[in-house]
């Protein structure tokens, strides 16, 4: 990546997190914004990062980044199942007509969503505790929390590309990338208010919690 890049990674065979000066800008990271929309902006993506070392590639990593496995049998069976939940929210998503989000395809990358999300909400209560919570614009900052996340990734796209992208990218749309992570998010539930059986909560025995 060059300074100017609007992207981030991580690298498990160096164990390393990476961002160019291009993402430090808004959507990502505003330094007129207050706490809760940075934290739901590039407090994300970095959260999305960090799990990285810990989805289904990068678990098979050890902290000096050799290919290594360093799980307990238990650990890795319960890793197979509750990622299995993973493959399966996502297969059920349909951007278009009769086609799919490949849940397999996709699995890391919505294994890193959804993990980055609740490390940046549980490091937004840490910088927010003993503070007034005051709101803005009548959003409280869990609530400006979410929205700072969903604003991230608002895009256009034509249907031609997204067809596309459904076959090659290890992405998932970006619809995906926020409803996905924000229907599985308790967090998310209660920022809002949301009732049981919304679109936008997921019933409690198939939300996904691996991080
Ligand atoms: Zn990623």
């Amino acid at each position: 990546m060059t300074p100017p890049t609007v992207n981030a990674y991580y690298n498990p065979k160096l164990n390393e997190i990476v961002f160019p000066a291009g993402i430090l800008e808004p959507p990502f990271f505003n330094p007129k914004a207050d706490d809760a929309i940075n934290y739901g902006g590039i407090g994300a993506v970095i959260g999305h990062e960090m799990t990285h070392g810990f989805d289904d590639q990068g678990r098979q990593y050890d902290e000096v980044g050799n290919l290594r496995d360093w799980w307990s049998p238990h650990s890795a069976a319960k890793f197979k199942e509750r990622s299995g939940a993973v493959v399966r929210q996502y297969s059920e998503y349909e951007p278009l007509p009769g086609l799919h989000v490949n849940g397999e395809l996709t699995l890391g990358e919505n294994i890193a969503d959804i993990g980055g999300v609740k490390v940046a909400y549980a490091a937004l209560q840490k910088a927010l505790a003993g503070k007034p919570q005051e709101k803005i614009d009548g959003f409280t900052p869990d609530q400006r929390f979410f929205l700072g996340y969903a604003q991230i990734w608002r895009s256009v796209q034509r249907d031609e590309d997204l067809k596309l992208r459904l076959n090659t990218d290890p992405h998932s749309p970006a619809r995906y990338r926020v409803n996905g992570p924000l229907q599985d998010s308790v967090d998310f539930q209660k920022a809002f208010n949301i009732p049981d059986g919304s679109p936008m909560v997921r019933p409690a025995d198939k939300r996904v919690n691996i991080w």
